[in-house]
């Protein structure tokens, strides 16, 4: 099953956890980051999906990608998933977020596929770390 970086994943997880009864709907709290009603969860790591917090949507925007699910990598190589993010921005910042030492400044702002080619050993290293 492919399963890509685990946002959907992990959104499946938050949804049912609500229809449980084990979390409440995001638009109950307020923004973590400004206060402001809330209308979304946003996940900072999806290999933990209930660990979330809750977000209006520009803050969200702003926090940018989550750390990918643990395989994201290996399907990434294998060519199973697309990839992502394409944004060198938020590639960094991901990478960053993984703990792993990548530089990318020397890559166009559009990242492809090739971008990551070089470091597709690391990478695959920190799937199975
Ligand atoms: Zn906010």
């Amino acid at each position: 099953m492919v399963r890509g970086t685990g946002g959907p994943y992990a959104m499946s997880v938050v949804h049912r956890a609500i229809r449980r009864g084990e979390l409440k709907a995001a638009a109950e709290h307020q923004c973590a980051d400004c206060g402001k009603s809330a209308n979304r969860y946003d996940h900072r790591d999806y290999n933990a999906p209930l660990r979330v917090d809750p977000v209006c949507h520009s803050c969200n925007a702003r926090r940018g990608p989550a750390i990918p699910l643990k395989g994201y990598f290996e399907e990434l190589f294998s060519g199973k998933y697309m990839l992502w993010p394409r944004r060198k921005k938020d590639a960094t910042r991901m990478l960053a977020a993984m703990g792993v030492d990548i530089d990318l400044s020397g890559a166009p702002d559009r990242l492809k596929f090739e971008h990551w080619l070089p470091f597709k050993e690391v990478l695959l290293e920190w799937d199975c770390s």
